[in-house]
Formats: C-alpha cells, structure tokens, sequence
C-alpha cells in the first residue's frame, strides 16, 4: 500500500490513528500536517465552523526536496481529498457550472508568520469567474478575485513579480481618482483583469495564463513546496534554530470571501494581548470588503472586535469618539450576535489548547469562519502573563506555567526602557507594537540595514511597511518603526516574536525610501539621524534618548512565576557580587547569598590601588605592613556593607586573586616612557621613580600571568596579605553581629592545585579568625571552603576535602585549564570561529557554504559536560565520598547559563552563583532542570 500523503481534515485525527496505531498527540500532529493543518484538523473535530480542507503532509515536502519530484501516489490522493471536500461543499473544482476556489497555503510544524507561501482563489479562469459572478449576484467581486489570483499565481507560482501587476492597479486608480481598491470601477477590474492576462502572456513568450484548475493546483502545491527553501523561510529558521529538513505541509481549502460586499470581512486575532498577555479583551482587527491580505499588508485601516479596544485605538491615534463610532465601529458594536459567536469560538480553542490562539476568521455573507488557528507569538513579558494567569484559571498547572518560559526571555525583562525622566523631543507617535526600547539611525532599506548592524551600528529599520524580505534587516536591527500596519501588520508579528522594539502605523509620518528620509510635517528625518523608538508607548523621539534600568519590583506576574521556581527547584541560587550595592540588588532578584565576593575588585577605585602598589612595592616586612594596615579598612568598610545587605545569608569572601601586574602600570608604557625621560631629562626624578617601577613590573611580569602568581599562590608569598584579609573580614563580622546584623561568614581560597596549600592557608586564616574574635569579645561561626578551577584540584577532590568545609567550581579557570585556552588570547583569535565553524566545500540548496564546527558552543558560555563537566562530576563524587558533608556550589559565568544549570542540577550541587542580573534567570532555569530530570 502506498503511504498516506494526504489527509482530510475532518478525519484526520481518525486517519491518523490508523496510520500511527495510536490515537494522535498534538505535537505528533503537528510534526506530520504542519501547525495549521493540525489546526483544521482540531477545529473541525471541535464542530467549529472551518471551510472543508485537507491537508498534504510535511513528509510529502521531505520525499519532494530530495527528488525534485511529487512522491508515488500523491496527486492520486490529492484528487480523492479534493472528491471529498467537492462532496462536503456540493461544490466542483474547475465546474463551470457550480465552480469550488480553493486556497492553497503553507504550514510548518513550527508557524514562521509571512515566511512561506499562499495561492488564494485557485479554480478560477473565465469560465468559473462568469458562474461566480451569477452565483453571488456580484461581477466586481468575481473579477477582483479574478485579478487577485493572476497577480498571486503569476508572483508566487511563476516567479513573475507581483509589483508589475500592483503598478498598473495604482495607474488605475489614478486614472480613477480615487484611493481604495474597493471604489474601482466594474469596467476598469474588468480592463485589468485583460490586461493581467494581457502581460503574463507577453512575459511567458506567448504562453496563455492556466486556466486548468488541477494545473492550477499542482503548480501551486509545488510551489509551496519550494518556498520552504525560499531564501528568507531559510533566514528565518537560522535565527529561530529550527531545522531545514523539516519541510512544510500544504492545505487546500475551501475558499471563502472576505470580499463579497459590506456584509462580508475578513481579520485576525488573539484571545489574549500578545504585547501584554492582558485577559480583559480579545485582541484583534478586521477589515469589511477585504481579503486576508488586505489586513496583512495593512494599506487599509482595520477596526477592532471589542468597543475597548476600539477606543484604546481611537485614542492612542487621535481619532474622535464620534468618528470612531461611524467610521471604525467594532465588531461589537456592529455585529454583535457575531461578536458573541466569536467569543465562545475564540474560548473554546483557547480550553482545549491551553494556550493564547491566534487565529483568522472571515466573514462570508454574514457567515463566520474560522480559517486557522494557532498558537500565537508574543513578547516575553506576556509569554510569563499568559503562562501565570493560565495556571491561575487552572488551565495549566504551576509546572507547565515554568516550562512555558524560556530563562533567556527572563533575561529580555530585565532589560532596559527610555528613561521617563530624560528630555526628550517627540517627533511622533504611532502603535505600540512590540515593546522595548530602541535607539539608533535610521535606515530605510532591509539590506541596508543588515550591512550598517554587521559593521557594528545600532541601527533603527524604517519602512513604509515590512515585508518577508525585510525580516533579516529587521532581526539585525535594535527595532522597527513603520507608517503603515496595525497590531497584527507583519512588522508587528515578527518584532515582537524577536523581542524587537515596533511601532507601527505611525501614519503621521511619511517615509520616502527612495530619498532615504521620513518626514512629519516640515522635519526631515535623513539616513543616519539618530532616532529612539518606544514599542512600550509608540513614540518616536529623535537623537538618543536614555536608557534605564527594568525595574523588577514591578513585574507582579514574574515575580510570582519565580516564587513557583523557588517552590520547586532544589538547586540554590547565589550570586557574585563585590560591592553593597550590587548585593542589595541581587537580594531584590532573589540571592539566597553571595557565592563569590571577588576582594581584588574592592582595590580597583584609585586610593586603595596606592595602597596595593605599595604592598607590592615594598621591599621591607615593615613597609609592607604599613600598606596593608592602610588597606584594611577598606576592605572592612565593604564587607560590612554587603553583611548588612545579605542581613542573615552566607556570603562567601574569596581571598585575593588576580595576577599581581593589574595593580601596577602597564610595561610596554613605563618602558616607553623611561625611554623617553632618558632622552629628555636624563636626570630628573621622575625618570629616577619610573625606572623604579620598570624594575619592579619586570620583576613580576609574567608570560601566561593567568597561570602566575595568581590566587593563593599570592597569598602565600606576599606576607600579612592573608591575614590582613581575615582581618578585615572577621572585624566586619563580629561588628555587624553587635550591630544586630545576621552573618554567615564564608571564606574561600582561590586557585588551589595542591592540599598543602590549602593547609597553610588555612591555618594563617583560623589563627587570624580567632584573634579578632578574642579581640572583639564576641564568636561568629564560619565556614572554610576552597576553590576548585585548577584541574589537579579536582582530580584529588577526595585529599582536598578533608581540609575545606565547601567547594565551589570556578569553571572559569577550569574550562581555561581543562582545554588549555587561554581565554582572552582564545576568543580572539580562534574560539569564536571554532564555534562559527570552517567552510567544507559543500554548499546547501540555495548556495551558502555549508560550515562544519569544531565546537558546538563557546566553554566559557555553556559548560563542556563532556570534558570539563567530567571533571565537575568525579570532584563532586570524591569530595563527597571523602567528606559528607561538604557543600558544593559554582561560582563561574556557566553560573547564569540554563543549559550548565541542567547539568550541575544532575550533578547534584548545592547551590550555582551567578551575577546579580542572572538571578532571577537562574532561579527558572533551576526550576525547570527539577522538573525536566526528576
Ligand atoms: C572562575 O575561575 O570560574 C572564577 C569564578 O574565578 P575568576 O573568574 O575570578 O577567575
Ligand atoms: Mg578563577
């Protein structure tokens, strides 16, 4: 038996029983008809009301990508499909007489919006027009889809630019003298429907446009097909990392029309806010008179469904109540026994999906149909809204509503807006399509675009509209702003499933892309004119406005999302802070401590590094006392400050670490300089106190300084520097404990090879520790801990452990160790390209050379669990083994990373440290790794 190619939606969920030998799941029918055909698939099993379809599965697109060829047997099944839904419409495909149009569309496992391709009207020649014209009692309507589907089969199918056929529809209307396609006259849709037929005939070289509907049909099948290796479907799923061998489903479906007269529309629309994930009304748009397109391509100004949403948009544009009511009623307002049929449609697939849908309807003569259904993109504020509130109304549970999110769009929360608080001059406003913050120049062409973001600029893409084209130029950009479109405008759909800023239909504005420019009334806004645009708001200021930080405490749904995390997840989630106020913040994210307090950083403002150099400098004990007793209390001072800001969680203060020549003045300058002085005052002092230093910077200069006199190693050989830390560590501890602040004093020794260093340090450090506590009269309990970043730490975790009360992975230092990188020299110079991948002498089906990778991500991002982490586990099983009770954390960048954060969950650790920001990423992402392995 050949195999099932072909699927007719209103039994296709019991074909595919039959095929599978189980009962369907979604994603299963999804991954064979493509995200909309499972949809058809679904609305129709739920009797909701959809135009009969089937559906040509994505397996049929895989067989035909490799042979160029439909596979054995398909058109006969699509011939019986296409019986079937003849039968459902008492309708006939290519039947003068009683003639069924179809539409023939893509549809992706995963939904790529505008990326593919779509053929409506299929069936139609002069024969079928003339019965559609008598069966509807409307020839202007008969001829528009006429020309509609001339200009889409000839652009799509044919490869014969839609733009010829526009520009004579434009001349037409001028000719006319008026605006809308919708006020052309009968005789002129007529005369240009001829010509159409006129042109493709010339362009062909004498071939008549088809009139064979199942010629139609094949053709266009084909074509959608081949749009799946279009070059911006290809753009696209490089950005969104989804496979190319995929391949696209194709649904034929019964036409209906959107454009039959004043009784008939068409419109998309969300069940919740996809900007928002606001509830209080459904998103959405319609346009009566109108095609699918017409919407899309946002030339004509839709109306909304709800009276909310209507003035919210009469508002935010300017448009008076009064004319809103007469000009843009909503569907409310107008049809609103539709209106509530559309409610319980648009609730009755959000139930059974369980998720915001977006969906397209139209409206045929009075008659709703649902044409498509998905589920929609949104911003990553609503996809954390949309995910809590469904959990809340019990239609998901608290696990779903986690795994829901990705931590990289937490990551996009945290991000910045305009500040309220900065000048700024508004040159105009439009919709608030996608939210965010944007600045840059302006550019008017998509490639333009790209080029300027590839060279490093921020840019801002402006266009009178987008289309699938533009999508590369709008990914690179840092937001978007368009004079045409609403809320469902392509501009609109894509930025905000990029997280990009958008403001669309700014319709004060008039973009001239050939002159490079917009102008609003007497401002002219050039190519390269730094602009800002608020997706937030939808305004546009001009120059660069500045930015401030997202401010957390406000984000009521994430906060509740995390405090979900924090019940489930048992990975702990520390941070890496150095100062107060970083600690502060990070406990506003969630830091249930400081993991890693990097003291080397507290020397960097200018009158604490004196005081290093001199420690460094000092040739006498006594000198070098001196120093360090000047550095004391600014270590102190700091300590005490992040106790008070963590009030009763551990912090871990980590002696120490960086090579010593960060301290002191670059070599190739002072050599410089010397040179110079030797010149030009041979005898100064100057010269005498630079050359002083030039020694002594060559005395500690190192070839590979990472691998130097770093870490404990400096602790040990520069004398008193261990224990002026302890010092000021424990003062500041047993003073906010006076003080009646909680501290859990943690103490931690960087870069330990070998156990005997650990011993010596610790030894200094508990002699030291229990002085002060003498001193200041009082005992705190603390802990000792150690670093592992040294391979050989790790391979002797078990000696290691009896010495340390906790361990903590600086992966850093062990991916640099493990691989033998050097960091900085490695991601200059080789790492990123070992990741970008090296040219192989293939090339993929549009040409681009396909790259072969030596990495399959940068280790300083995303730990290597094969190597790296094979060290991470053995460490963790031996330092157990050997101690119980050993605690064990990480405090590297891999810290905040989600896919490391999997591992070191599995590995069983204690707890990750990440910087302030990754908080709360971490605290999801550590939620989701419990859910995803126990
Ligand atoms: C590490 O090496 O991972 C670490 C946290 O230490 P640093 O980055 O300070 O070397
Ligand atoms: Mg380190």
């Amino acid at each position: 038996m050949t195999k099932k190619w072909v699927y007719v939606s209103r039994t296709a969920k019991e074909d595919l029983k039959k095929t599978l030998g189980h009962a369907p799941e979604m994603d299963e029918m999804k991954i064979i008809l493509g995200g909309k055909g499972a949809g058809l698939a679904e609305m129709t099993g739920l009797g909701l009301p959809v135009p009969p379809a089937f559906t040509i599965t994505t397996e049929a697109c895989v067989e035909y990508m490799k042979t160029g060829e439909f596979p054995e047997g398909m058109m006969d099944q699509v011939m019986e499909a296409l019986k079937d839904i003849e039968e459902q419409t008492g309708k006939k495909f290519g039947d003068p007489e009683n003639p069924l149009l179809v539409s023939v569309r893509s549809g992706a496992r995963q939904s790529m919006p505008g990326m593919m391709d779509t053929v409506l009207n299929l069936g139609l020649n002069d024969e079928t027009r003339a019965k559609l014209a008598e069966l509807t009692g409307n020839e202007w309507f008969s001829y528009d889809a006429y020309r509609r589907f001339i200009t889409m089969f000839s652009d799509i199918v044919m490869d014969y630019d839609r733009e010829h056929f526009e520009e004579k529809l434009e001349e037409l209307k001028k000719k006319e003298g008026i605006r809308l396609d919708t006020d052309v006259s009968l005789e002129g849709m007529k005369g240009l429907v001829d010509e159409y037929k006129k042109m493709y005939k010339e362009h062909f070289e004498g071939e008549d446009f088809p009139t064979d509907p199942i010629k139609q049909l094949e053709l266009s099948i084909k074509a959608v097909f081949d749009s799946w290796n279009g070059a911006r479907a290809y753009a696209y799923r490089e950005h969104e990392g989804i496979p190319h061998d995929w391949g696209t489903a194709v649904n034929v479906q019964t036409m209906v029309f959107g454009n039959m007269g004043d009784q008939s529309g068409t419109g998309v629309a969300f069940s919740r806010s996809p900007a928002t994930g606001g509830h209080e009304y459904l998103y959405g748009e319609f346009l009566m008179n109108a095609q699918g397109e017409d919407v899309v391509a946002g030339i004509r100004t839709p109306r909304r469904i709800t009276v909310q949403g209507s003035r919210e948009w009469a508002e935010s544009t300017g448009v008076s109540e009064e004319k809103r009511k007469v000009e843009y009623p909503s569907m409310e307002e107008s049809m609103p026994e539709m209106y509530e049929q559309f409610l319980e449609i648009i609730n009755t697939l959000e139930t059974h999906y369980r998720d915001m849908q977006d969906v397209e309807f139209t409206i045929e003569n009075g008659k709703l149909w649902m044409l498509q259904t998905r589920t929609g993109k949104r911003t990553a504020a609503s996809t954390v809204t949309i995910a809590v509130n469904l959990a809340k109304e019990g239609l998901i549970d608290k696990e779903e509503a986690i795994m829901r999110v990705k931590p990289e769009q937490i990551d996009l929360l945290l991000r910045p807006s305009f500040d309220p608080k900065a000048e700024k001059t508004l040159i105009v406003k439009g919709l608030n399509a996608s939210p965010g913050a944007g600045v840059g120049i302006a550019v008017f062409d998509a490639e333009r675009a790209k080029e300027a973001a590839d060279a490093g600029k921020d840019v801002i893409l402006v266009r009178p509209e987008t289309a699938p084209d533009d999508v590369p130029g709008m990914l690179a950009s840092k937001g978007v702003l368009t004079q045409k479109g609403g809320a469902t405008s392509h501009a609109a759909v894509v930025a905000r499933g990029s997280n990009l800023p958008c403001v669309a239909g700014c319709e004060g504005i008039s973009v001239d892309v050939n002159r490079k420019q917009f102008t609003i009334d007497d401002k002219v806004i050039k190519e390269g004119d730094v602009i800002s645009v608020d997706g937030f708001t939808g305004a546009v200021y001009e120059g660069s406005v500045p930015l401030i930080e997202a401010e957390y405490e406000k984000q009521t749904d994430l906060i509740t999302l995390l405090e979900w995390a924090d019940e489930i997840r048992t990975l702990g989630v520390r941070t890496n802070a150095d100062y107060p106020v970083d600690a502060r913040r990070a406990v506003g994210f969630g830091a249930e401590g400081i993991g890693l307090q990097r003291t080397e950083h507290m020397f960097f403002a200018e009158e604490a590094r004196d005081a290093v150099v001199r420690m460094i400098l000092a040739k006498t004990d006594e000198e070098r006392q001196t120093a360090l007793e000047e550095m004391l209390p600014i270590q102190e001072q700091d300590f005490e400050g992040v106790f008070e800001a963590m009030d009763g969680k551990p912090v871990i203060m980590r002696l120490i670490d960086p090579p010593m020549h960060e301290f002191l003045p670059s070599r190739e300058e002072l050599i410089e300089e010397v040179a110079k002085l030797r010149c030009e005052s041979p005898d100064s002092p100057e010269l005498a106190e630079k050359e002083k230093m030039l020694d002594v910077v060559n005395g500690l200069w190192e070839t590979n300084p990472m691998m130097g006199l770093r870490g404990c190693r400096a602790g040990i050989m520069y004398k008193g520097l261990t224990e002026m830390q302890t010092r000021a560590y424990f003062q500041a501890a047993c003073r906010c404990t006076k003080r009646g602040v909680k501290v859990i004093p943690e103490v931690m020794i960087p870069l330990v090879g070998h156990v005997n260093e650990l011993k010596m340090e610790r030894e200094k450090l508990e002699a030291v520790a229990k002085q002060v506590m003498e001193e200041e009269g009082i005992e705190v309990e603390y802990m000792f801990g150690t670093m592992i970043e040294v391979p050989r730490a790790a391979l002797t975790a078990g000696e290691i452990a009896k010495h340390a009360q906790f361990f903590s992975f600086g992966t850093n230092d062990l991916t640099q160790m493990t691989f033998g990188y050097s960091r900085d020299d490695a991601e200059g110079k080789f790492l990123l390209k070992y990741v970008e991948g090296f040219e192989t002498g293939k090339v993929d089906d549009e040409g681009n050379p396909i790259l072969e990778p030596i990495l399959e991500a940068n280790p300083f991002q995303s730990l290597d669990q094969a190597g790296v982490g094979c060290l991470v586990e053995m460490c963790v099983e031996d330092g157990k083994a050997a101690n119980p009770d050993l605690e064990i954390g990480i405090c590297g960048e891999h810290g905040g990373d989600p896919a490391s954060i999997d591992f070191f969950h599995r590995v069983g650790l204690d707890y990750v440290s990440c910087s302030p920001f990754r908080v709360p990423v971490a605290r999801l992402a550590a939620a989701q790794a419990k859910i995803r392995n126990d």
